[in-house]
């Protein structure tokens, strides 16, 4: 290869989320520390090509949450050009969910509640005006892998 090949060849470092394979399995998804956050997925870290930039590494911590396959390209695009505003709204959805797990496990661990209670209770407290929500079914479903999580732990 050239001098030139070798200095514009962007896409050769490993992906360090899916390690190379495309995809983001549990294992990647345990390693991680993200059990309750994602689920495994073509990744979104490599666009499901194993390599990535030396950039991408720069701009976008290995396990930000908030990078995943589901988003809109225009989202994905923001975060990869390290975009503070789409970058600080991906650290508030992070935060979102931490708060949301331990919620869950305060109710679940103090008073007993199941994830359907749980679930209706901050459904009836949330705040109206909050960044993010879930529906009530997506909500139960996180909730009752909060609580399965912590069964088996
Ligand atoms: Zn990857």
């Amino acid at each position: 290869m050239t001098i030139f090949k070798f200095l514009f060849r962007k896409s050769d470092l490993e992906c360090p989320r899916c390690l190379g394979k495309t995809f983001v399995d549990w294992d990647d998804i345990k390693r991680l520390n993200r059990q309750l956050k994602w689920v495994p997925a073509p990744c979104a870290y490599c666009l499901g090509t194993g390599k990535v930039t030396k950039e991408m590494i720069t701009n976008v911590p290995v396990d930000y949450t908030y990078l995943t396959i589901d988003l809109p390209e225009s989202e994905m695009d923001k975060i990869k050009e390290g975009n503070e505003e789409t970058l600080e709204k991906g650290r508030l959805h992070d935060l979102f969910l931490d708060d949301l797990i331990k919620y869950a496990d305060h109710h679940y661990s103090i008073n007993n509640m199941d994830a359907t209670s749980i679930a209706d209770l901050y459904l009836n407290t949330e705040d109206k005006t909050a960044l993010f929500s879930l529906e009530r079914k997506n909500l139960i479903q996180f909730i009752e892998k909060v609580i399965e999580i912590k069964r088996t732990n």
